[in-house]
């Protein structure tokens, strides 16, 4: 048995997913990250919402909580304010965060409480049948979206950083090793952390937008995600379908269950 392989509830296994799913090699990231960071599997809960990738809390052998959809994040922050020594993370999907629970995703990054969301970024609704979520590409079909989506996507590294984010970071499938230890740092990092992981679903969007198979999904991934000095000396017209990987963002700023302790502090005291 392998080290990391202690952090899997194998009497669960084989998984749920499609044949060529990226989301077992993005759960394997969090496994490995765990393993470096040698967290405690008593003292390290993992909470997930609704989705393909929210179903990877199931298989992991944490506390863990399959809530409601876009839900995951309210849940994550009444656990750590129960138990700040918790160290907390979030499994969530394009659509489950930042649809359903996008007000939640904001308003967690504005408060940096000390949670890591890892953001299993498969542009489109998998589970549910193939619908555009926020992150679907303009032009890209979905089944709500049958002539191509007209709906402008937004970043959501960019709107986490906005919303007061301390750590944010993107990694993919394809880049497996290096996810391993931006996952880690999010998870070590005292505030709010955002990892969006790139991944490949060539079930509900790869096939109706014709990307190939698996293989193909994650050659095209090693093509287009360049670190984010290379991206950032690449003109506007260079810039395509390339996007940044790697840290992406950090900042210091005061944790919110640490505030938060300090007020129950001020009351009890009477002050
Ligand atoms: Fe993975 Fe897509 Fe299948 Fe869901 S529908 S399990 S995301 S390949």
């Amino acid at each position: 048995m392998r080290s990391y392989e202690k952090y899997f509830r194998l009497n669960r296994l084989p998984h749920m997913w499609c044949p060529g799913c990226g989301n077992g090699i993005i759960m394997k990231s969090i496994a490995k990250a765990a393993e470096q960071l040698g967290l405690d599997q008593d003292n390290t809960v993992i909470v997930s919402g609704i989705g393909c990738s929210s179903r990877a809390s199931g298989y992991m052998d944490f506390d863990t909580l399959h809530t409601a959809h876009g839900r995951a994040i309210p849940f994550a922050t009444g656990i750590k304010l129960a138990n700040p020594k918790l160290k907390v993370i979030v499994i969530t999907g394009d659509g489950d965060c930042t649809a359903i629970g996008g007000n939640h995703f904001i308003h967690g990054a504005r408060r940096n409480i000390d949670l890591t969301v890892i953001l299993f970024n498969n542009n489109i609704y998998g589970m549910t049948g193939g619908q555009a979520s926020p992150l679907t590409p303009l032009g890209k079909m979905g089944t709500t979206a049958p002539y191509g989506s007209v709906d402008r996507p937004f970043d959501p590294c960019e709107l986490a950083k906005a919303a007061g984010a301390t750590y944010i970071a993107r990694g993919t499938a394809y880049h497996a090793k290096p996810l391993v230890d931006l996952i880690a740092q999010g998870i070590n990092n005292d505030g709010f952390s955002l990892i969006e992981a790139i991944t490949q679903c060539p079930i509900s969007y790869g096939r109706k937008n014709k990307l190939g198979d698996a293989a193909q999904m994650l050659r095209w991934m090693s093509e287009n995600a360049l670190n984010l000095a290379a991206y950032e000396k690449l003109a506007d017209d260079q810039k395509g379908e390339k996007f940044p990987i790697g840290v992406l963002y950090k900042k210091a700023a005061p944790e919110y269950s640490t505030e938060y302790a300090r007020v129950i502090k001020m009351a009890q005291e009477g002050k």
